[in-house]
């Protein structure tokens, strides 16, 4: 009986895996793995691994020749390091598509909670009993500004439809994509710079790669302008949260929605969670029952239907490696 690794997850129960996985005949290892060591330990004798946020290294994939794929819960895969996985042949696979409606209105949300100042009036009046329009200082009306997107994949354009009612216009940047590919009611940016100097609110939809990582930060902030808001649904690490302070306490920035974070869950006195424009959530724009049902099953399923098939349903990276006949 082919067998896999779970290797970690902070699901209240795995009922719905172990179920799929035994209707496949499929044997499974459950572990809370936290480190690199953890997962070589833990996935001997197994021909893939799913994962939440397990670490999967060069170190990794060279220390498990049985293991030919690993799929992630998830859409983004920064956790896994895809290079060393094309080279050794081991399939990566993800859950793309299951919550682009989620984030995309979490992202709305977000950008409203802090243009119309929702969180602050809330604390204002429980906090400090004050029961005023201008409690939390001055607004500006949704029709007069400019929404900008960074990144207008799946995520990016569905937060540009279910936005572009609130706001007068919506541009966006994604260098990547064709003419094309834009909505036609979307502008296009020609830099990051063009896109800070259009957008009062700007909302980024970018995978977490090595051009992204700390994309938003000093320079983008000198380029926006002032009173401008953030709001961050991606990965943590494409804002540099100095820089972002920075430009918080320096007015260049009105307020900041923030449900992603460099490091998670947010740290203990952080100044993000003491801040009173920031606004958090718990990496939780993708969540509805739903949707986490649907992530859930997609990304098992991948390992069901490579060890059927020789190949998952959804691919990031084409491996070479056979399930065992
Ligand atoms: P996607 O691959 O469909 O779209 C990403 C877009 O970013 C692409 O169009 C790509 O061309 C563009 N891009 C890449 N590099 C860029 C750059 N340097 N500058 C501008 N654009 C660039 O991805 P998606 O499914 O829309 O996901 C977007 C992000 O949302 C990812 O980071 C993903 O991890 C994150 N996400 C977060 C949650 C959550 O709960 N917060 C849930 C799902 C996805």
């Amino acid at each position: 009986m082919p067998r896999i690794l779970f290797s970690d997850h902070d699901f209240p129960d795995i009922g719905l895996e172990l179920e799929l996985f035994r209707r496949h005949g499929i044997d499974v290892e459950v572990a809370q793995c936290r480190s690199e060591g953890d997962v070589i330990r833990a996935a001997q004798g197994c021909c893939g691994i799913l994962l939440q946020y397990a670490p999967i290294t060069e170190q990794v994939v060279n220390a498990l020749p049985g293991v030919g794929i690993v799929s992630r819960i998830g859409a983004g895969f920064d956790t896994i390091d895809t290079a060393a996985c094309q080279r050794q042949g081991v399939w990566v696979a993800n859950s793309p598509d299951y919550g682009v409606g989620e984030v995309a209105t979490h992202a709305l949300g977000l950008a409203l909670a802090v243009t119309r100042n929702i969180v602050a009036y809330h604390r204002d009046i429980t906090a400090a009993g004050k029961w005023h329009y201008l409690s939390s200082g001055r607004l500006r009306r949704p029709r007069e500004l400019t929404l900008g997107i960074v990144g207008l994949g799946r995520i990016g354009k569905r937060t540009a439809q279910v936005s572009r009612d609130v706001y007068k216009r919506v541009v966006a940047y994604d260098p990547y994509l064709i003419d094309g590919d834009f909505p036609v009611f979307v502008e296009r940016a020609s830099s990051l710079e063009a896109l800070a100097r259009e957008a009062d609110v700007v909302s980024l939809h970018t995978p977490l790669t090595a051009e992204t990582r700390g994309m938003i930060g000093e320079r983008f902030f000198a380029a926006l302008k002032p009173g401008s808001y953030l709001v961050n649904t991606a990965r943590g690490a494409v804002v540099d949260v100095d820089a972002c302070l920075r430009a918080l306490d320096a007015g260049i920035l009105a307020g900041a929605g923030l449900d992603v974070l460099p490091s998670e869950p947010v740290a203990a006195g952080s100044a993000l969670a003491s801040h009173p424009r920031v606004v958090l959530t718990p990496h939780a724009a993708f969540y509805s029952q739903e949707a986490e049902r649907e992530l859930r099953q997609k990304a098992a399923r991948n390992l069901a239907t490579w060890i059927a098939t020789g190949r998952p349903d959804y691919v990031v990276v084409q491996g070479t490696r056979k399930p065992a006949a």
